[in-house]
């Protein structure tokens, strides 16, 4: 499935939720969910008719547009979840931490997810010491992520480092900000995860 690749402010007006797609942007009064409080549309200020199916199908996308993954690849996540132990829908959302473009927005080295997983592609990130270009590659516990040497004074990744903490910090990643590393230390559980979303409706979308 080809990438979305339109305004990305409309995906959280769609989902009525901010989903920090852009940013620096997200945590200004420039942000498009607090200047306009309704879904984008000719009939975004009409009435939605609310439905079971609805409320599952938007949590989903919630989840997928926030990590920018495609149906496919979503559901793939699903899949892989559901034939892991314990709960399906924390389990996915491990998973969709897990990934090498979360791992490398999460520790600071970029302002979006978006930006992160360019930084992968453009092959400024290695892990254990390799460099890898893939940013669906699955980070394990004990695993450090770094900006190759040559891209650490990048004005991106100084600019996203300085401006870490204004987003939120997690614990299970350490962050050495000088080196401009990351080690992993323990996968996260639900109570790390900081995004307002029920997983369950998502396995219940799955499930039908
Ligand atoms: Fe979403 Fe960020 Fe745009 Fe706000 S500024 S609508 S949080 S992408």
């Amino acid at each position: 499935m080809a990438r979305y690749t339109g305004p990305v402010c409309k995906i959280c007006r769609r989902e009525g939720v901010k989903l920090f797609l852009k940013g620096q942007r997200c945590y200004t009064d420039k942000c498009a969910v607090v200047a306009r409080e309704y879904p984008p549309g000719q009939h975004g200020q009409g009435r939605v008719r609310a439905s079971e199916y609805r409320t599952h199908l938007r949590e989903k996308q919630k989840v997928r547009r926030s990590y920018g993954v495609s149906e496919s690849q979503f559901r793939k996540y699903y899949q892989m979840a559901r034939s892991q132990r314990g709960a399906t829908g924390e389990n996915l959302l491990v998973l969709l931490e897990r990934r090498l473009d979360n791992i490398v927005y999460r520790s600071g080295f970029a302002n979006s997810r978006a930006e992160a997983r360019q930084l992968v592609d453009h092959g400024h990130v290695l892990v254990n010491g390799r460099k890898t270009g893939v940013p669906s590659f699955l980070v394990k516990t004990g695993d450090e992520v770094k900006i190759k040497e040559k891209s650490k004074t990048l004005d991106s990744i100084v600019h996203s480092l300085e401006l870490r903490e204004q987003r939120g910090l997690v614990n299970w990643i350490e962050v050495d900000t000088d080196a401009k590393s990351a080690i992993v230390k323990a996968l996260p559980e639900r109570k790390d995860m900081p995004m307002a979303v029920e997983e369950t409706l998502i396995v219940e979308f799955y499930s039908k």
